[in-house]
């Protein structure tokens, strides 16, 4: 461990490798282990590529000696914001061959976010695609270059375009055949990978995860999920979030010789012929997207036969909708309420209906800690609402190279506040019931509150300004900007898209709506107060 990541009481590791949820293991030999397993079998497909687990094994091989060529050793923190492709595995199991750490970004991230990121990890290479969803990342990787002194390749997945000295990683893959050997001193406890934190005060937080702590996530979840080596996955979200990479998602399936399908879009039509073609067995989608594909079930001429497990999750499903999808859908439902910090919750496979279409899950580990809690950090009546505090086998104790932050955001005795309220059950479910975390939860994408507030107040013609969620039927939650203006007109939401946008923010986290203020409600100790706010979105009373 460097001092940048917060390990675990030496007490707690001995606890959790006595009882084999730590192995030891480490992912630099993941797939070495499986391509001798499984060699012949289908390891991973996208919409133009198909690998079986020896050739996946082969070319992440060649990717790590490019990686290695290009100067990229052991402990090197690489910035991945690739799309749905083989070629994020192909990188991802490289950067594990040689011991690099690779950042999961976000597809939409822009300049501030990735700069963000590239000098918080002092990240040495980025790696994008040419251009995805209309927008050319080659631009954007020049401008995070300019502004962060580490960085040193760019690695571009396609053209990385005339006179860039941007590395084509095509190139990377036509190096040799030689295996790299297995980074010197990686063990199970050592960091593997940074996951990105939905974030609540400032700045994005980057999530270390180790080797051990991660491969047990996606065993563990696995497990539940009942996977075997004919299970089919169907990755429709982003690969790099934690849902759709460990939940049990890429790794888990990967893990048990299964089938990874890679969906390039979420979009019901294209997902279910995937699922036809594919015979997947279990896909993940979140609430926004479970509503566009049960209006679709019933419409679609594919054969979806073959699907046993529906998972649901990163944001709350409501339980009208959780019905619906038990009826609409012929195969289990499950939902899913995880934290890329760590705790995951599932509902399990033989949970009665009741349970799957009101509950959030419960913990995967017996080892997982679950503390509903007051203000006091004290457990809560049981079934009273408290504030989920969570420690365990495969929950960070600090955020990467983040001591302030840490010491808010970890009870002393190592628990992480999770900022969620939640209900626990008898049979130890939980129910969530809100957040007291800062955040919006815009269709499963996190909207750090403060973060947008900061750069709103950038502008001219803002005051101040408060950004709260409000209900939406679409993503659950939209986000609503209060503002106070300096002048007599107030900046509409299309000019704060524009000016956010220049200041390269994710699109995803410009306001939905806008609302004008005269004075902005403060608390008594001189807050804004954004539950004043918030209720007067319910009852119609401010903008
Ligand atoms: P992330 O780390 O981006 O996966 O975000 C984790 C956060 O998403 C949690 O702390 C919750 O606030 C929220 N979340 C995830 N799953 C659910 C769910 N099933 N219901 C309600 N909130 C959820």
């Amino acid at each position: 461990m460097t001092a940048d990541v917060v390990g675990w009481p030496a007490a707690d590791a001995e606890k959790y490798r006595n009882a084999g949820y730590w192995r030891g293991e480490t992912f630099a030999r993941f797939l070495g282990a499986r391509a001798r397993a499984h060699g012949d079998r289908l390891a991973v497909v996208d919409d133009r590529t198909r690998l079986s687990y020896a050739e996946l094994d082969d070319r992440s091989d060649r990717v790590a000696r490019g990686l290695t060529e290009l100067g990229i050793t052991s402990g090197d923190r690489v910035l991945v914001q690739l799309p749905n492709r083989v070629e994020f595995l192909l990188l991802w199991f490289a950067l594990m061959k040689t011991g690099a750490v690779p950042v999961h970004t976000q597809p939409g991230h822009r300049s501030s976010e990735m700069t963000h990121l590239a000098r918080l990890s002092e990240a040495v290479a980025y790696v994008i695609p040419d251009v995805h969803a209309e927008f050319d990342h080659r631009l954007l990787a020049q401008a995070v270059r300019s502004e962060s002194p580490a960085l040193k390749h760019i690695v571009v997945v396609g053209d990385p375009g005339p006179g860039t000295g941007f590395t084509s990683f095509a190139d990377l893959l036509t190096t040799g055949p030689a295996p790299v050997a297995p980074a010197s001193g990686a063990r199970g406890e050592d960091l593997a990978l940074l996951l990105l934190s939905g974030g609540t005060t400032g700045l994005p937080k980057l999530i270390p995860r180790t080797h051990d702590d991660y491969l047990y996530n996606g065993r563990a979840a696995g497990e539940v999920c009942a996977l075997t080596a004919d299970s089919v996955y169907l990755a429709a979200l982003p690969v790099a979030f934690n849902y759709t990479m460990n939940c049990p998602g890429v790794l888990g399936t990967l893990g048990v010789g299964g089938t990874v399908v890679l969906a390039s879009d979420p979009d019901p039509d294209y997902c279910f012929g995937l699922i036809e073609r594919e015979g997947v067995t279990i896909a993940a989608i979140n609430p926004q997207m479970a509503s566009v594909w049960l209006d679709e079930v019933s419409m679609t001429d594919a054969d979806l036969s073959t699907l046993r497990v529906l998972q649901v999750g990163s944001a709350r499903l409501a339980d009208d909708m959780a019905e619906r999808m038990i009826d609409g859908f012929g195969c289990t439902i499950q939902q899913v309420f995880g934290m890329a910090e760590g705790l995951l919750c599932l509902t399990r496979l033989t949970d009665p209906p009741e349970i799957i279409a009101t509950a959030q899950g419960r913990p995967i580990s017996p080892a997982d800690e679950v503390r509903v809690a007051g203000p006091d950090d004290q457990e809560v009546a049981e079934g009273e609402e408290g504030e989920l505090l969570t420690r365990g086998p495969y929950t960070l104790r600090g955020y990467y190279r983040a001591p302030e932050h840490n010491a808010k955001s970890f009870t002393a005795d190592g628990f992480y506040r999770s900022g969620d309220l939640v209900r626990r059950l008898p049979s130890g479910h939980l129910v969530v019931v809100g957040r007291s975390k800062d955040q919006i939860n815009r269709g499963g994408e996190k909207i750090p509150a403060t973060e947008v507030e900061g750069h709103l107040l950038a502008h001219p013609g803002i005051r101040s300004v408060a950004l709260v969620a409000a209900p939406d039927e679409d993503f659950g939650e939209r986000s609503v900007a209060f503002l106070v203006p300096t002048g007599t007109r107030a900046p509409d939401r299309a000019e704060l898209a524009v000016f956010l946008a220049d200041r390269g923010l994710a699109a995803y986290k410009a306001p939905d709506e806008v609302r004008v203020l005269d004075v902005m409600p403060l608390t008594p100790v001189g807050k804004m107060d954004k539950k004043a706010l918030t209720a007067s979105l319910r009852n119609g009373s401010a903008g």
